[in-house]
């Protein structure tokens, strides 16, 4: 069997700012990343929908030990190539073993066994968020009536839009970032939504710092929250907010939308484009038909209706031959499971850029490694406890999948300034994890 001393899973943005943090930190650390993919990326690799593309900024987004230097909004293509050229650039291209999907992690003898075949003293899953072979369609009356293609998002498959009727379903970051796009050649697009979104545009020429984009983010998202009737009022100036076009939620309630130079707002006024505020009853074979009985006719159907939440890659873990259920155990500041030991995980901020917190998790994954080390110390294990915290988001995808995540949670609160410090500057053995 393979000796390693880290196992890092997933070669998405976050597993190679990782692999970064294990070699700058723990250089007499071994360590390899498995992917399940053919290349890096992940989600940049994987999804292709026409426009796709960043939907917070670059600067904060993108690491910090590479700075961005493009534009705030940058293309999925271009933060493939960045997260490429960053792999390539710190000597971590070398360390992906790819087209190896990890089924298996079993906690024996001190130690855990990747698949049957790697024994590695830690492991840490970068495996994002989302299940990325099941996408969430929501279950519609009589679907084997309608004659056109359903797709989703993230199984695009180069689907032929041009000069045909498409109906768009959701009214999330998706949704706003495709409709624009596909208006330019489709014939029509009608986008069906619950509720509209709350959406804000961005200059697609900006430049920016990572500090002055940190600030301004976090100033921005805790004024929406606390003066929240005042934000409406900011955001119902523009004239797409009609009384009948008004979210039903609070402005970061679920995630604000953004849209590049008014684009989305500019292609709402367009002949062929317009949208439909109502609840779905069935499929017709010219397309969907709504509650309030119209119906929608469509070639297509693009299902921009979100993700099936998917922590730890699927992985069965199980621990002395106890298997684990992630669901019953606490989260030790979202990267750690009670009553697994030597095992770390990425879950970044939902209401600022994702890496931001990723990065905290990296580098405290680094101090507590470096921590052991040097006391000779073999496992570190978060002890069960804590409280049920709310949700971050009320956005749907989150809603649909709190079963599957850690039930139990110490305070884990979605707040880079606070995590900053604690992350930081709390102890490493602050009493909440068992140090052997
Ligand atoms: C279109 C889109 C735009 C977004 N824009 C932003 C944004 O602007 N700002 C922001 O903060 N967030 C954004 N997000 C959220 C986004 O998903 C995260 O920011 C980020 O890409 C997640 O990175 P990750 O590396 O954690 O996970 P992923 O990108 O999902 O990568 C996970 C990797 O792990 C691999 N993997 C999974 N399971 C296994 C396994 N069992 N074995 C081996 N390999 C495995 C996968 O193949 C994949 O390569 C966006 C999401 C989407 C879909």
């Amino acid at each position: 069997m393979d000796k390693i001393d880290v196992i890092i899973i997933g070669a998405g943005i976050a597993g190679i700012q990782s692999a970064y943090y294990i070699q700058k930190n723990c250089p007499h650390l071994s360590y390899k990343i498995l992917e399940s993919r053919s290349d890096l990326g992940g989600t940049w690799d994987l999804m292709k929908y026409p426009g796709v593309r960043s939907d917070s900024d670059m600067y904060t987004y993108g690491y910090s030990f590479n700075p961005w230097h493009g534009t705030s909004i940058a293309s999925g293509e271009e933060i493939k190539d960045y997260i490429d050229q960053t792999a390539e650039r710190f000597d971590i291209k070398q360390h992906i073993k790819f087209n190896q999907s990890v089924k298996t992690l079993d906690w024996i003898k001190n130690s855990w066994v990747v698949n049957n075949q790697i024994q590695a003293k830690y492991v840490i899953c970068c495996t994002g968020y989302y299940d990325y072979d099941n996408v969430n369609l929501p279950s519609i009356d009589k679907q084997e009536l309608y004659q056109g293609t359903i797709v989703h998002p993230q199984h695009w498959n180069n689907t032929d839009f041009k000069h045909k009727d498409v109906a768009i379903v959701g009214s999330g970051c998706t949704a706003i970032t495709m409709l624009p796009k596909i208006a330019e050649q489709a014939k029509s697009v009608t986008l069906i939504q619950r509720s509209p979104g709350w959406i804000t545009s961005i200059d697609s020429k900006e430049r920016s710092t990572r500090l002055k984009k940190t600030l301004q983010s976090l100033k921005n998202y805790f004024y929406c929250r606390l003066f929240k009737n005042k934000i409406k009022e900011k955001f119902k100036a523009n004239h797409y907010y009609t009384p009948d076009r008004i979210p039903s939620y609070d402005v970061w309630d679920q995630r604000v939308c953004c849209t590049t130079d008014w684009q989305y707002f500019t292609a709402m006024n367009k002949l062929n484009v317009r949208t439909e505020t109502s609840e779905i009853y069935q499929w017709k074979p010219q397309g969907l038909m709504l509650t309030n009985n119209k119906i929608i006719k469509s070639d297509i159907t693009i299902m921009a209706t979100g993700f099936n939440i998917k922590l730890l890659g699927d992985i069965e873990i199980t621990v002395n031959g106890k298997p684990i259920n992630i669901n019953e155990s606490s989260w030790y500041k979202g990267m750690m499971y009670s009553g697994v030991p030597n095992l770390f995980s990425m879950f970044g901020y939902v209401n600022f850029s994702w890496t931001a917190r990723c990065e905290l998790i990296s580098k405290r994954i680094s101090k507590i490694i470096n921590y052991m080390t040097k006391k000779k110390l073999q496992t570190c294990t978060p002890k069960y406890l804590g409280k049920t915290t709310p949700p971050p988001l009320q956005s749907n995808y989150i809603l649909r999948a709190m079963n599957k995540f850690p039930r139990k949670t110490y305070k884990f609160s979605q707040n880079y300034f606070k995590e900053w410090i604690t992350f930081k500057w709390s102890k490493i053995n602050d009493g909440a994890v068992e140090f052997k």
